[in-house]
């Protein structure tokens, strides 16, 4: 057994012989949705290697970081809205007609002026969006 320091300190009860990669999966059930970056002895670990090969033994602790904290925000995703500069909403953001992401207020095909639900079901489209399509000046005539 050894263990992994993030916040709280886990103790795997892993061989160390096991590849890093497993221990990324091991932590994953504890520790979800986290980028990991493993360090022992001030290396990184790497994926395809094993613990044994940065010497890592019984009762060494590993130093976990998750990217995410890091301030990284390539991974941040922003609404497809033109002009709209605010985070995609996760999972619910995701138009299921345009297969693009919006923030909380465009997530509804209705607010994003959905050019797909549009084509596929222009008269509901109509009904729902008359108030949106007032402010817009579009010659939309039937
Ligand atoms: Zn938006
Ligand atoms: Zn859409």
């Amino acid at each position: 057994m050894f263990f992994v320091k993030s916040t709280d300190t886990l103790a795997v009860d892993l061989p160390i012989s096991s590849k890093v990669s497993s221990l990324k999966n091991y932590i994953n059930g504890h520790v979800p949705s986290c980028s990991q970056v493993l360090t022992f002895q001030g290396k990184v670990l790497d994926d395809s290697c094993t613990l044994q090969d940065y010497g890592v033994s019984v009762d060494s602790t590993i130093h976990l970081s998750c990217r995410l904290l890091g301030g990284e925000s390539k991974k941040v995703k922003r609404c497809d809205l033109d002009g709209c500069n605010d985070k995609a909403a996760k999972i619910v953001g995701d138009c299921r007609y345009c297969s693009k992401a919006y923030c909380s207020r465009h997530r509804l095909p209705e607010a994003h002026l959905c050019t797909e639900l549009k084509t596929c079901k222009q008269e509901k489209y109509n009904l729902n969006s008359s108030k949106l399509m007032d402010q817009k000046c579009v010659a939309s005539k039937v």
